[in-house]
Protein backbone atom coordinates (compact mmCIF):
# COMPACT_ATOMS: atom_id res chain seq x y z
CA UNK A 1 0.00 0.00 0.00
CA UNK A 2 2.77 2.39 0.96
CA UNK A 3 4.23 1.56 -2.13
CA UNK A 4 1.44 2.61 -3.87
CA UNK A 5 1.01 5.74 -2.39
CA UNK A 6 4.27 6.65 -3.18
CA UNK A 7 3.98 5.92 -6.72
CA UNK A 8 1.06 8.10 -7.13
CA UNK A 9 2.77 11.01 -4.92
CA UNK A 10 6.00 10.75 -7.24
CA UNK A 11 3.86 10.75 -10.50
CA UNK A 12 1.73 13.60 -9.13
CA UNK A 13 5.07 15.62 -8.70
CA UNK A 14 6.31 14.36 -11.99
CA UNK A 15 2.80 15.64 -13.90
CA UNK A 16 2.65 19.14 -12.06
CA UNK A 17 6.44 19.68 -13.04
CA UNK A 18 5.61 18.42 -16.86
CA UNK A 19 2.24 20.82 -16.77
CA UNK A 20 3.77 24.33 -15.88
CA UNK A 21 1.34 26.50 -17.38
CA UNK A 22 2.58 29.13 -19.67
CA UNK A 23 1.03 32.49 -20.59
CA UNK A 24 1.42 32.32 -24.31
CA UNK A 25 -0.76 35.47 -24.93
CA UNK A 26 -2.62 38.29 -24.13
CA UNK A 27 -5.72 40.96 -26.10
CA UNK A 28 -9.07 42.44 -25.50
CA UNK A 29 -12.05 43.12 -27.18
CA UNK A 30 -14.56 45.93 -26.65
CA UNK A 31 -18.26 45.37 -27.19
CA UNK A 32 -20.51 48.20 -25.60
CA UNK A 33 -21.48 47.24 -22.54
CA UNK A 34 -17.70 45.41 -21.56
CA UNK A 35 -14.30 44.18 -22.49
CA UNK A 36 -12.66 41.28 -22.62
CA UNK A 37 -9.48 40.61 -21.72
CA UNK A 38 -8.32 36.85 -22.63
CA UNK A 39 -5.06 35.22 -21.43
CA UNK A 40 -3.91 32.02 -23.65
CA UNK A 41 -2.18 29.32 -21.44
CA UNK A 42 -0.81 25.97 -22.28
CA UNK A 43 -2.90 24.39 -19.51
CA UNK A 44 -5.25 25.31 -17.01
CA UNK A 45 -4.33 27.27 -13.81
CA UNK A 46 -5.17 27.86 -10.30
CA UNK A 47 -5.39 31.10 -9.45
CA UNK A 48 -6.32 34.16 -7.04
CA UNK A 49 -7.71 37.18 -7.55
CA UNK A 50 -7.38 40.37 -6.16
CA UNK A 51 -8.95 43.93 -6.34
CA UNK A 52 -7.35 47.01 -5.32
CA UNK A 53 -9.01 50.71 -5.12
CA UNK A 54 -5.59 53.10 -5.20
CA UNK A 55 -4.90 53.02 -8.00
CA UNK A 56 -7.63 50.82 -9.24
CA UNK A 57 -6.47 47.68 -10.54
CA UNK A 58 -7.55 43.96 -10.82
CA UNK A 59 -4.56 41.62 -10.01
CA UNK A 60 -4.64 38.21 -10.73
CA UNK A 61 -2.29 35.30 -9.60
CA UNK A 62 -1.57 31.95 -11.67
CA UNK A 63 0.45 29.41 -9.57
CA UNK A 64 2.89 27.32 -11.05
CA UNK A 65 2.75 29.94 -14.62
CA UNK A 66 5.83 31.30 -16.28
CA UNK A 67 5.82 33.71 -18.70
CA UNK A 68 7.41 36.90 -19.96
CA UNK A 69 7.01 40.25 -18.68
CA UNK A 70 4.91 42.33 -21.52
CA UNK A 71 2.88 45.07 -21.01
CA UNK A 72 -0.34 46.30 -23.40
CA UNK A 73 -1.29 49.48 -22.77
CA UNK A 74 -4.81 50.25 -23.65
CA UNK A 75 -5.93 53.53 -22.74
CA UNK A 76 -9.52 53.17 -23.58
CA UNK A 77 -12.29 54.67 -20.52
CA UNK A 78 -12.46 51.68 -18.94
CA UNK A 79 -8.55 49.95 -19.05
CA UNK A 80 -5.42 52.02 -18.30
CA UNK A 81 -3.25 49.32 -19.20
CA UNK A 82 -2.81 45.15 -18.96
CA UNK A 83 0.58 43.87 -17.71
CA UNK A 84 1.90 40.38 -17.11
CA UNK A 85 5.33 39.62 -14.89
CA UNK A 86 6.89 36.48 -13.59
CA UNK A 87 7.94 36.06 -9.56
CA UNK A 88 10.49 33.96 -8.34
CA UNK A 89 7.71 32.03 -6.86
CA UNK A 90 7.27 30.16 -9.98
CA UNK A 91 3.91 32.12 -10.77
CA UNK A 92 2.66 34.71 -12.85
CA UNK A 93 0.71 38.21 -12.12
CA UNK A 94 -1.87 39.51 -14.65
CA UNK A 95 -2.23 43.49 -13.18
CA UNK A 96 -5.39 45.20 -15.41
CA UNK A 97 -5.32 49.03 -14.78
CA UNK A 98 -8.58 50.54 -14.46
CA UNK A 99 -10.09 54.39 -14.83
CA UNK A 100 -12.22 53.65 -12.37
CA UNK A 101 -13.61 50.16 -10.20
CA UNK A 102 -15.89 48.49 -11.62
CA UNK A 103 -17.72 45.21 -11.57
CA UNK A 104 -16.06 42.16 -12.96
CA UNK A 105 -16.16 38.44 -13.49
CA UNK A 106 -13.15 36.01 -14.37
CA UNK A 107 -13.59 32.21 -15.61
CA UNK A 108 -11.64 29.54 -17.68
CA UNK A 109 -12.78 28.53 -20.92
CA UNK A 110 -11.66 25.10 -21.66
CA UNK A 111 -9.05 24.02 -24.99
CA UNK A 112 -11.66 24.01 -27.69
CA UNK A 113 -10.24 22.96 -31.59
CA UNK A 114 -7.71 25.53 -32.14
CA UNK A 115 -8.43 27.53 -29.23
CA UNK A 116 -5.90 26.24 -26.28
CA UNK A 117 -7.09 27.14 -22.71
CA UNK A 118 -7.92 30.70 -21.12
CA UNK A 119 -8.53 32.89 -18.98
CA UNK A 120 -11.24 35.34 -19.46
CA UNK A 121 -11.62 38.57 -17.32
CA UNK A 122 -14.84 40.29 -18.29
CA UNK A 123 -15.31 43.68 -17.03
CA UNK A 124 -18.31 45.83 -17.00
CA UNK A 125 -17.35 49.53 -18.98
CA UNK A 126 -18.32 51.75 -15.74
CA UNK A 127 -21.74 53.73 -15.86
CA UNK A 128 -22.77 51.97 -18.68
CA UNK A 129 -26.84 49.98 -18.09
CA UNK A 130 -27.30 47.18 -20.20
CA UNK A 131 -29.52 48.49 -22.89
CA UNK A 132 -30.46 48.49 -26.12
CA UNK A 133 -28.92 51.63 -27.97
CA UNK A 134 -32.88 52.62 -28.63
CA UNK A 135 -35.08 53.86 -25.53
CA UNK A 136 -38.36 51.14 -25.23
CA UNK A 137 -40.40 54.13 -26.36
CA UNK A 138 -38.53 54.73 -29.28
CA UNK A 139 -39.11 50.98 -30.51
CA UNK A 140 -42.93 51.36 -29.44
CA UNK A 141 -42.79 54.24 -32.06
CA UNK A 142 -41.20 52.50 -34.40
CA UNK A 143 -43.55 49.89 -34.37
CA UNK A 144 -46.31 52.09 -35.17
CA UNK A 145 -45.39 52.58 -38.49
CA UNK A 146 -42.75 50.30 -39.65
CA UNK A 147 -41.68 46.39 -38.93
CA UNK A 148 -38.24 45.53 -37.64
CA UNK A 149 -35.71 43.35 -38.49
CA UNK A 150 -33.00 41.94 -37.01
CA UNK A 151 -29.71 41.43 -38.20
CA UNK A 152 -27.38 38.99 -36.65
CA UNK A 153 -23.68 38.94 -37.86
CA UNK A 154 -22.46 35.46 -36.35
CA UNK A 155 -19.55 34.62 -34.64
CA UNK A 156 -17.45 37.92 -33.35
CA UNK A 157 -14.42 38.55 -30.81
CA UNK A 158 -12.85 35.36 -29.42
CA UNK A 159 -15.35 33.18 -31.78
CA UNK A 160 -14.09 34.01 -35.67
CA UNK A 161 -16.25 31.45 -37.35
CA UNK A 162 -15.56 29.79 -40.23
CA UNK A 163 -11.52 30.68 -41.57
CA UNK A 164 -10.52 30.22 -45.19
CA UNK A 165 -7.21 29.07 -46.73
CA UNK A 166 -6.04 32.89 -47.60
CA UNK A 167 -6.91 34.28 -43.88
CA UNK A 168 -10.39 35.43 -44.61
CA UNK A 169 -12.16 35.64 -41.39
CA UNK A 170 -16.34 34.52 -41.36
CA UNK A 171 -16.72 36.93 -38.30
CA UNK A 172 -15.35 39.68 -40.26
CA UNK A 173 -17.48 39.16 -43.59
CA UNK A 174 -20.79 38.79 -41.90
CA UNK A 175 -20.11 41.73 -40.52
CA UNK A 176 -19.63 43.65 -43.68
CA UNK A 177 -22.89 41.94 -44.80
CA UNK A 178 -24.98 42.84 -41.79
CA UNK A 179 -24.29 45.96 -41.72
CA UNK A 180 -24.41 46.62 -45.29
CA UNK A 181 -28.06 44.66 -45.33
CA UNK A 182 -28.70 47.28 -42.43
CA UNK A 183 -28.15 50.22 -44.49
CA UNK A 184 -30.71 49.49 -47.45
CA UNK A 185 -33.24 48.82 -44.91
CA UNK A 186 -32.58 51.94 -43.01
CA UNK A 187 -32.66 54.46 -45.90
CA UNK A 188 -36.49 53.10 -46.80
CA UNK A 189 -39.23 53.05 -45.33
CA UNK A 190 -41.22 50.62 -44.15
CA UNK A 191 -38.64 48.58 -42.37
CA UNK A 192 -36.56 49.64 -39.45
CA UNK A 193 -33.51 47.14 -39.03
CA UNK A 194 -31.07 46.48 -35.67
CA UNK A 195 -28.05 44.90 -35.45
CA UNK A 196 -27.17 42.10 -32.49
CA UNK A 197 -23.38 43.41 -33.42
CA UNK A 198 -22.22 46.20 -34.94
CA UNK A 199 -18.61 45.40 -34.12
CA UNK A 200 -15.91 42.33 -33.62
CA UNK A 201 -16.84 41.05 -30.02
CA UNK A 202 -18.41 38.32 -28.94
CA UNK A 203 -22.17 37.89 -28.07
CA UNK A 204 -23.63 34.49 -26.63
CA UNK A 205 -26.01 32.26 -29.01
CA UNK A 206 -28.95 32.87 -26.45
CA UNK A 207 -28.56 36.88 -26.02
CA UNK A 208 -28.93 37.20 -29.93
CA UNK A 209 -32.12 35.92 -29.10
CA UNK A 210 -32.91 37.70 -26.62
CA UNK A 211 -31.86 40.71 -28.24
CA UNK A 212 -34.20 39.99 -31.33
CA UNK A 213 -37.66 39.95 -28.25
CA UNK A 214 -35.73 43.29 -26.86
CA UNK A 215 -36.08 44.90 -30.23
CA UNK A 216 -39.20 43.25 -31.21
CA UNK A 217 -38.50 42.17 -34.23
CA UNK A 218 -40.70 41.24 -36.71
CA UNK A 219 -37.88 38.74 -38.76
CA UNK A 220 -34.12 37.79 -37.62
CA UNK A 221 -31.70 37.02 -39.84
CA UNK A 222 -28.86 35.11 -38.99
CA UNK A 223 -25.63 35.80 -41.54
CA UNK A 224 -22.97 33.57 -41.78
CA UNK A 225 -20.42 31.55 -44.20
CA UNK A 226 -20.29 28.39 -44.50
CA UNK A 227 -16.99 25.93 -44.42
CA UNK A 228 -16.23 22.44 -45.42
CA UNK A 229 -13.08 20.26 -45.48
CA UNK A 230 -13.85 19.05 -48.97
CA UNK A 231 -11.92 22.56 -50.69
CA UNK A 232 -14.03 22.02 -53.87
CA UNK A 233 -17.87 22.54 -52.21
CA UNK A 234 -19.13 26.15 -52.63
CA UNK A 235 -22.42 28.09 -52.93
CA UNK A 236 -24.73 30.06 -51.34
CA UNK A 237 -27.67 28.70 -48.87
CA UNK A 238 -30.56 29.06 -46.62
CA UNK A 239 -31.43 27.63 -43.70
CA UNK A 240 -34.27 27.41 -40.90
CA UNK A 241 -34.89 25.74 -37.34
CA UNK A 242 -35.69 22.04 -37.73
CA UNK A 243 -38.09 20.76 -35.19
CA UNK A 244 -36.84 16.86 -35.77
CA UNK A 245 -33.37 17.15 -36.49
CA UNK A 246 -31.65 18.07 -40.16
CA UNK A 247 -32.59 16.68 -43.13
CA UNK A 248 -29.22 15.95 -44.14
CA UNK A 249 -25.97 14.95 -42.87
CA UNK A 250 -24.67 18.10 -44.15
CA UNK A 251 -26.96 20.60 -42.70
CA UNK A 252 -26.60 18.38 -39.39
CA UNK A 253 -22.76 18.71 -39.02
CA UNK A 254 -23.53 22.63 -40.23
CA UNK A 255 -25.51 23.37 -36.94
CA UNK A 256 -22.82 21.77 -35.28
CA UNK A 257 -20.85 23.94 -36.30
CA UNK A 258 -22.34 26.90 -35.71
CA UNK A 259 -23.88 25.89 -32.32
CA UNK A 260 -20.46 25.66 -30.96
CA UNK A 261 -19.73 29.50 -30.95
CA UNK A 262 -20.24 28.90 -27.04
CA UNK A 263 -17.52 27.07 -26.45
CA UNK A 264 -14.93 29.29 -28.60
CA UNK A 265 -16.08 32.71 -27.92
CA UNK A 266 -16.68 31.92 -24.14
CA UNK A 267 -19.57 32.24 -21.68
CA UNK A 268 -19.07 31.42 -18.10
CA UNK A 269 -21.45 28.81 -18.04
CA UNK A 270 -23.92 27.12 -20.44
CA UNK A 271 -27.46 27.54 -19.45
CA UNK A 272 -29.78 25.04 -19.92
CA UNK A 273 -27.69 23.25 -22.65
CA UNK A 274 -28.15 25.44 -25.25
CA UNK A 275 -26.47 23.57 -27.18
CA UNK A 276 -27.45 20.47 -26.98
CA UNK A 277 -31.15 20.85 -26.89
CA UNK A 278 -33.50 22.26 -29.43
CA UNK A 279 -36.79 22.87 -27.96
CA UNK A 280 -39.47 24.07 -29.35
CA UNK A 281 -42.93 25.24 -29.02
CA UNK A 282 -45.95 25.52 -30.51
CA UNK A 283 -45.86 29.09 -31.58
CA UNK A 284 -42.65 28.66 -33.39
CA UNK A 285 -44.46 25.93 -35.64
CA UNK A 286 -46.23 28.45 -36.86
CA UNK A 287 -43.03 30.91 -37.08
CA UNK A 288 -40.90 27.64 -39.13
CA UNK A 289 -43.87 27.54 -41.71
CA UNK A 290 -43.67 31.80 -42.30
CA UNK A 291 -40.08 31.09 -42.29
CA UNK A 292 -40.10 28.80 -44.78
CA UNK A 293 -41.91 31.46 -46.97
CA UNK A 294 -38.92 33.96 -46.05
CA UNK A 295 -36.46 31.19 -47.48
CA UNK A 296 -37.73 30.12 -50.32
CA UNK A 297 -37.99 34.52 -51.20
CA UNK A 298 -33.89 34.78 -50.24
CA UNK A 299 -32.86 31.46 -51.92
CA UNK A 300 -34.70 32.86 -55.48
CA UNK A 301 -32.90 36.09 -55.03
CA UNK A 302 -29.79 34.56 -54.36
CA UNK A 303 -30.24 32.32 -57.33
CA UNK A 304 -30.08 35.82 -59.41
CA UNK A 305 -26.42 36.37 -59.07
CA UNK A 306 -24.51 33.74 -57.21
CA UNK A 307 -24.17 29.90 -56.97
CA UNK A 308 -26.67 28.58 -54.54
CA UNK A 309 -25.39 24.88 -52.55
CA UNK A 310 -28.19 23.38 -52.63
CA UNK A 311 -31.46 22.87 -54.48
CA UNK A 312 -34.17 24.16 -51.72
CA UNK A 313 -33.86 25.16 -48.42
CA UNK A 314 -32.53 23.85 -45.85
CA UNK A 315 -33.36 22.64 -42.40
CA UNK A 316 -31.53 21.72 -39.09
CA UNK A 317 -31.28 22.62 -35.00
CA UNK A 318 -29.68 26.03 -35.21
CA UNK A 319 -29.19 27.44 -31.24
CA UNK A 320 -29.68 30.95 -32.63
CA UNK A 321 -32.95 30.42 -34.50
CA UNK A 322 -34.51 28.30 -31.45
CA UNK A 323 -36.92 30.35 -28.99
CA UNK A 324 -37.34 32.62 -31.90
CA UNK A 325 -41.18 32.67 -32.28
CA UNK A 326 -41.22 35.27 -35.90
CA UNK A 327 -39.93 33.95 -39.14
CA UNK A 328 -36.25 33.70 -38.87
CA UNK A 329 -33.58 32.54 -41.35
CA UNK A 330 -29.45 32.11 -41.05
CA UNK A 331 -28.52 32.64 -44.45
CA UNK A 332 -25.25 30.96 -45.44
CA UNK A 333 -23.19 33.73 -47.79
CA UNK A 334 -20.60 31.53 -49.71
CA UNK A 335 -18.26 28.89 -48.64
CA UNK A 336 -15.19 30.54 -47.27
CA UNK A 337 -12.88 27.41 -47.57
CA UNK A 338 -13.48 27.62 -51.41
CA UNK A 339 -10.32 29.47 -52.21
CA UNK A 340 -12.78 31.10 -55.21
CA UNK A 341 -15.50 32.24 -52.63
CA UNK A 342 -13.15 33.26 -50.29
CA UNK A 343 -11.83 35.89 -52.82
CA UNK A 344 -15.60 36.46 -53.86
CA UNK A 345 -16.76 36.87 -50.30
CA UNK A 346 -14.09 39.26 -49.46
CA UNK A 347 -15.41 41.69 -52.73
CA UNK A 348 -17.14 44.84 -51.83
CA UNK A 349 -19.56 43.97 -54.67
CA UNK A 350 -20.33 40.35 -54.03
CA UNK A 351 -21.26 41.68 -49.93
CA UNK A 352 -22.83 44.49 -51.55
CA UNK A 353 -25.46 42.30 -53.84
CA UNK A 354 -25.80 39.25 -50.97
CA UNK A 355 -27.05 42.32 -48.44
CA UNK A 356 -29.60 43.61 -51.60
CA UNK A 357 -30.87 40.11 -52.44
CA UNK A 358 -31.72 39.33 -48.98
CA UNK A 359 -32.94 43.02 -48.25
CA UNK A 360 -35.13 42.60 -51.45
CA UNK A 361 -36.89 39.36 -50.65
CA UNK A 362 -37.78 40.65 -46.61
CA UNK A 363 -40.02 43.17 -48.63
CA UNK A 364 -41.21 41.14 -51.06
CA UNK A 365 -42.07 38.87 -48.28
CA UNK A 366 -43.45 41.48 -45.98
CA UNK A 367 -45.32 42.49 -49.06
CA UNK A 368 -43.74 45.81 -48.66
CA UNK A 369 -42.92 47.83 -52.25
CA UNK A 370 -39.49 48.65 -52.17
CA UNK A 371 -40.20 52.08 -53.18
CA UNK A 372 -41.53 54.23 -50.87
CA UNK A 373 -44.07 53.00 -48.41
CA UNK A 374 -46.52 55.90 -47.93
CA UNK A 375 -46.85 56.80 -44.16
CA UNK A 376 -50.31 57.84 -41.91
CA UNK A 377 -48.97 60.25 -39.67
CA UNK A 378 -50.26 59.60 -36.05
CA UNK A 379 -52.57 62.46 -34.93
CA UNK A 380 -50.91 65.88 -34.68
CA UNK A 381 -48.28 65.32 -36.87
CA UNK A 382 -47.85 66.69 -40.31
CA UNK A 383 -46.72 64.51 -43.56
CA UNK A 384 -44.09 65.90 -46.00
CA UNK A 385 -42.53 64.39 -48.77
CA UNK A 386 -39.17 65.87 -49.32
CA UNK A 387 -38.64 67.73 -52.62
CA UNK A 388 -35.86 68.39 -54.72
CA UNK A 389 -33.30 70.96 -53.52
CA UNK A 390 -34.49 70.13 -49.44
CA UNK A 391 -32.46 69.06 -46.57
CA UNK A 392 -33.44 68.03 -43.23
CA UNK A 393 -32.62 71.56 -42.21
CA UNK A 394 -34.83 73.74 -44.76
CA UNK A 395 -37.29 71.25 -43.78
CA UNK A 396 -37.51 71.99 -39.99
CA UNK A 397 -37.13 75.70 -41.05
CA UNK A 398 -40.71 75.17 -42.93
CA UNK A 399 -42.24 73.68 -39.81
CA UNK A 400 -40.37 76.10 -37.59
CA UNK A 401 -38.69 72.98 -36.10
CA UNK A 402 -34.84 71.89 -35.25
CA UNK A 403 -33.42 69.35 -37.22
CA UNK A 404 -33.49 67.38 -34.42
CA UNK A 405 -36.83 67.28 -33.43
CA UNK A 406 -37.76 66.07 -36.85
CA UNK A 407 -34.74 63.59 -36.54
CA UNK A 408 -36.81 62.31 -33.38
CA UNK A 409 -39.44 61.35 -34.70
CA UNK A 410 -38.11 59.54 -38.21
CA UNK A 411 -35.35 57.71 -36.95
CA UNK A 412 -34.95 56.19 -40.12
CA UNK A 413 -32.88 59.67 -41.16
CA UNK A 414 -29.13 58.84 -41.31
CA UNK A 415 -26.62 59.94 -39.28
CA UNK A 416 -25.55 61.94 -41.85
CA UNK A 417 -28.44 63.70 -41.92
CA UNK A 418 -29.23 63.12 -45.30
CA UNK A 419 -32.53 62.79 -46.70
CA UNK A 420 -33.80 61.51 -50.03
CA UNK A 421 -36.29 63.07 -52.80
CA UNK A 422 -39.40 61.19 -52.24
CA UNK A 423 -39.41 60.72 -48.89
CA UNK A 424 -41.78 60.51 -46.36
CA UNK A 425 -41.49 62.55 -42.99
CA UNK A 426 -43.77 63.19 -40.38
CA UNK A 427 -43.16 66.47 -38.54
CA UNK A 428 -43.85 67.03 -34.92
ZN1 LIG B 1 -21.15 30.77 -38.81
Amino acid sequence: MRFITTIIISLFAFSSYAQQTEITGVRYWTSPTNIRVVVDLTNEVSYQMKESSAPPEIIITMKNTKSNKQELLVNNTTIRQISVSADDKNASCIKIGLTKKTIFNVFQLKKYQSKPDRLVIDINIPDVKKTLPVSQKEIERIKKRAKIVVIDAGHGGEDPGAIGPGGLQEKDVVLSVAKKLANYFNQGHGVKAFLTRDGDYFIPLGERVKLCKQYDGDIFISIHANASPKENIRGSSVYVLSTEGADNRAAQLLAQRENMADLIGGIAKIENDVVASILVDLSQTQAINESLGLAKVTLDNMTSFCHTYSIGIGRAGFAVLKSIDVPSILVETAFVSNQKEEKLLATDGFQESMAKAIYEATLKYLEIPSSVVSLVPPKGYKHHVVKNGETLWSIAALYDKSPKEIKEVNTDIPASDVVFVGQELIIP
